[in-house]
C-alpha cells in the first residue's frame, strides 16, 4: 500500500487497515486479527508525518519453559517521513540531533505504509519472551516444567550431595 506525498491533502490521510498481507507471518506468530490505524499528515514540501498503531494478539514460545504464551500488543509509533534523494546525508550542514531518532529518509517522496508496519512491529516485540516475569522454567535436570509441577530434583540434592548415589547403588 503505497502512498505518495502529492495525494495527502491538508487535513491529512487516515487508514484504518484490515488488510493483514503485511504482517511478517513467517517471522512472529500471532493467535488473533490484526489491526492497524495509520494516520499521515503533510509536514512541508518533502516531509510527511507519520501516526501509526498496530493492534493484535501475537504468540510466542517461552524462552524458559518453552510453553506457547499470548501476548496482547497494542503500541502506537510516530515517524518523521523526508524525502531526502536531492541532498546527501551524510553532507557536513547535517546535524544528528537525537529527534532524528525516528526520521526516515525516503528515496522517493512516497510512502510504503505496509512495509512501515511490517518494520516497525519489530520493534515493539520485546526482545526476551517469558510467558510471566516469575515464570520458573524448566528443571535442568528432568526437564519437568516447574510452573506446572514440583519435581524432586531440588529436593534430594539439598536433602545430601550422595542422595542420588545412594539411590543409584542398590
Ligand atoms: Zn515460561
Ligand atoms: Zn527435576
Amino acid at each position: 500500500m503505497k502512498v505518495r506525498f502529492g495525494e495527502i491533502p491538508d487535513e491529512g490521510l487516515r487508514f484504518e487497515i484490515k488488510d493483514e498481507s503485511w504482517f511478517p507471518d513467517h517471522e512472529l506468530q500471532r493467535s488473533g486479527p490484526v489491526l492497524a490505524i495509520v494516520v499521515l499528515k503533510r509536514n512541508g514540501v518533502d516531509r510527511v508525518l507519520l501516526e501509526g498503531k498496530i493492534k493484535t494478539t501475537l504468540a510466542f514460545d517461552c524462552d524458559r519453559c518453552l510453553e506457547n504464551y499470548s501476548m496482547e500488543l497494542d503500541s502506537s509509533f510516530k515517524l518523521d517521513l523526508e524525502y531526502a534523494a536531492g541532498h546527501r546525508l551524510d553532507s557536513a550542514e547535517h546535524e544528528v540531533s537525537p529527534a532524528e531518532m525516528d526520521m526516515i529518509y525516503l528515496e522517493e517522496p512516497m510512502v510504503d505504509v505496509f512495509e512501515i508496519l511490517s518494520q516497525q512491529i519489530f520493534l515493539m516485540v520485546p526482545g526476551k519472551h517469558l510467558c510471566s516475569e516469575s515464570c520458573k522454567g524448566l528443571c535442568p535436570r528432568c526437564g519437568a516444567n516447574l510452573n506446572e509441577e514440583a519435581c524432586d530434583c531440588k529436593q534430594e540434592l539439598k536433602s545430601s550431595p550422595f542422595a542420588i548415589l545412594k539411590k543409584v547403588q542398590p
